[in-house]
C-alpha cells in the first residue's frame, strides 16, 4: 500500500464561508486565530464525512516517507553538521524574509487542513473534532512566531543571536500543533531544526515537514529524523553541537534526557496531573459539560486534561452535580474517528501497565460513578470512567494517568480544595467553576500552575490568548510559555552589540 502525502483533493465544500482567505504577499494585517471548521454548515459536515471516509480506507505504511533514518553514530553526527552549516545561511537571512517563508507555511497547512485532519485520525486515533482545532493552532503557531521574528529585530541596542541548531522532539498526542509550534518557533528565531516526530506520529510530521519544506524552507535547514535505536536518540538530543532541545513529554523522558548531558539545553513541557475546583456559586451546568470534555477529550491524552475534580463544601454534599457529570459523559460515543458518531476515539496503544491498573481497579475507599467499560479486543477503546472518593495524599491525587479516568475529590472549603491541588508536584493547568468574585480572587492569588482558567475547562490553549506552559515539574528549563510573547526569547541570546542598520 502506498501512502498519498500529496495535498488533499478532498474537495473544499463552502469551508470559505468559514475561513479567512491566504493573505497576499508582504505585510500582514497582525496576528488573528485561524478560525476551526464550523460544523453547523452543512458543506462543513460533507466535508468532515469525506475526511472520514479517507481515514477509514488508509492503509498505514512507511515507505514514502520523507524522513532520513539514522542508523550509525556516524550518521546522527553528520546529520548534525549539515543542519548546523546549512543554518548559516538561514541565520543570514533578513528576519522579514524568514516571516515570510512562515506566513507561507501557515497558509499551507490552512491548505492542507483536510489532508492533516486524515492523517491524525488513521494515524493517531483523533476525532475531527480534536484535531481542528489541532491544525488551527499550528497554522496559529506559523503567523504568530513570523510577527514575532519580526519583533526580535526591532529591539534596539541589542542583537539576537539565534542557537546555532535545535533539536525538537514532540509527542504523539498533539502530533501536528506540537511539531509544528517547536519546529517553527525556532525556524523563526533564525535556527535549523531537526524534527523527531514520535514514532506513533511519523506521517504526521512528514506531513508537517513537506508543508514547511513547500513553504520555503530549505531541506537542510529543518531535517526530518528518523531514529530507532535509543542509541542514537541519544546521541542526537545530546551531541554538543545541539543549542537547544525542545521536548514536550513525560516529566521521566526530560529527566532521562537530562542524564545524557548534564548541562543540557533543555527546554520541556512534561506531565500534569490538573483539577478543577467546583464551588457553591458555580454555575453547575457548564462546569459539568467543562469538566467532562476536559477529562475525556481525545481519552484523556493531553498533558492539559482535567484529571481530578475537586467538590467544595454542598456540591461536595450533595448528588446533584456527580449526577450532572455522568449525564454530561453519556453523551459521549467511544469509536474509532472515521465513525462519524465518535466523540471519544481510542487510546494511542493497549492500555497497560499503571493505566490499565487504573481503569479497572479501584483504591481503597474509592466507588466507581461510572465504571470504565473496553470496547474491544484489542485494549485501546474505552468508555469514560469516573471514581470518587480520591484521598488526599492518595496515587490518584498525585499520579498522572493520561487516559479517560477522573476521580472526585471533596473539600470543606475553597482554600482546603486548593491546597490540595498545591499538593501535587506538577503545575500546568487547573480550573476554577465559580461566579462569585472573591472566590476568583482568592484561587488566582494562591493556585500554582501555568495555566490557570475561570470558568472553562482546561485543555485547549489558544496562540497569543491563552500562551501555554507549566510551572513546577511540569517544566524543565523553560520559563517561557509557547504562543506567548517571550517564547522565542529561549532560543538564542542578545548581545550588546549594536544592531547594524
Ligand atoms: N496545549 C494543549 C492544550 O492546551 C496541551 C498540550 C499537551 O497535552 O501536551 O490542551
Amino acid at each position: 500500500a502506498s501512502i498519498d502525502l500529496m495535498p488533499s483533493d478532498v474537495p473544499p465544500s463552502n469551508r470559505v464561508q468559514d475561513r479567512r482567505e491566504p493573505q497576499p504577499e508582504g505585510p500582514r494585517d497582525g496576528f488573528r486565530n485561524a478560525p476551526d471548521s464550523d460544523p453547523s454548515i452543512a458543506g462543513n459536515r460533507a466535508w468532515a464525512a469525506e475526511i472520514r471516509a479517507r481515514m477509514a480506507a488508509s492503509t498505514l505504511g512507511e515507505e514514502t516517507l520523507a524522513a532520513h533514518t539514522l542508523r550509525t553514530l556516524e550518521e546522527v553526527d553528520a546529520v548534525v553538521d549539515g543542519a548546523v552549516a546549512a543554518g548559516e545561511g538561514w541565520r543570514a537571512l533578513a528576519p522579514a524574509e524568514r516571516a515570510a517563508i512562515l506566513h507561507r507555511a501557515g497558509d499551507i497547512l490552512e491548505a492542507r487542513r483536510a489532508e492533516l485532519l486524515e492523517v491524525m485520525g488513521s494515524e493517531c486515533g483523533k476525532v475531527i473534532e480534536q484535531g481542528d482545532p489541532e491544525v488551527s493552532e499550528a497554522i496559529d503557531f506559523a503567523h504568530y512566531y513570523a510577527e514575532s521574528a519580526l519583533r526580535l529585530a526591532e529591539v534596539d541596542g541589542a542583537a539576537f543571536e539565534p542557537v546555532r541548531l535545535t533539536v525538537v522532539t514532540p509527542p504523539w498526542n498533539f502530533p501536528v500543533a506540537i511539531p509544528a509550534g517547536s519546529t517553527l518557533a525556532a525556524l523563526a528565531a533564525g535556527s535549523p531544526v531537526i524534527l523527531k516526530p514520535a514514532s506513533q506520529a511519523r506521517r504526521c510530521g512528514a506531513v508537517l515537514a513537506e508543508a514547511l519544506w513547500e513553504a520555503g524552507v530549505p531541506r537542510d535547514v529543518l531535517r526530518l529524523a528518523r531514529v530507532e535505536e535509543n542509541e542514537l536518540g541519544r546521541r542526537l538530543v545530546s551531541h554538543e553541537r545541539v543549542e537547544r532541545v525542545i521536548l514536550t513529554g513525560a516529566y521521566e523522558t526530560a529527566e532521562l534526557f537530562r542524564s545524557f548531558r548534564r548541562d543540557l539545553p533543555l527546554l520541556a513541557e512534561t506531565s500534569g496531573k490538573n483539577a478543577i475546583i467546583v464551588t457553591p456559586s458555580a454555575d453547575l451546568d457548564l462546569a459539568a459539560k467543562d469538566v467532562a470534555y476536559s477529562a475525556f477529550g481525545h481519552a484523556g491524552q493531553k498533558c492539559s486534561a482535567a484529571s481530578l475534580v475537586i467538590l467544595v463544601g454542598s456540591v461536595a454534599r450533595s448528588e446533584r452535580f456527580r449526577r450532572q457529570l455522568v449525564d454530561a459523559v453519556e453523551g459521549y460515543e467511544v469509536g474509532m474517528p472515521w465513525q462519524a458518531a465518535a466523540r471519544i476515539g481510542p487510546l494511542i496503544g493497549p492500555a497497560e501497565g499503571k493505566l490499565r491498573r487504573v481503569l479497572t481497579e479501584l483504591e481503597p475507599g474509592q466507588t466507581w460513578v461510572r465504571e470504565p467499560k473496553q470496547l474491544d479486543d484489542s485494549g485501546a477503546l474505552w468508555t469514560p470512567g469516573i471514581r470518587d472518593g480520591v484521598q488526599p495524599g492518595s496515587e490518584f491525587h498525585l499520579t498522572e494517568y493520561f487516559g479517560p479516568v477522573l476521580g472526585i475529590m471533596t473539600a470543606e472549603t475553597l482554600d482546603e480544595a486548593i491546597d490540595l491541588v498545591r499538593a501535587v508536584d506538577y503545575g500546568l493547568t487547573s480550573g476554577l467553576h465559580a461566579l462569585d468574585e472573591d472566590e476568583i480572587a482568592r484561587w488566582l492569588s494562591r493556585i500554582d500552575v501555568g495555566n490557570a482558567y475561570v470558568n472553562r475547562g482546561t485543555t485547549g490553549a489558544i496562540v497569543e490568548r491563552q500562551p501555554f506552559g507549566g510551572w513546577k515539574k511540569s517544566a524543565v528549563g523553560a520559563g517561557t510559555k509557547a504562543g506567548g510573547p517571550s517564547y522565542l526569547f529561549g532560543l538564542g541570546t542578545w548581545t550588546d552589540a549594536p544592531v547594524a542598520t
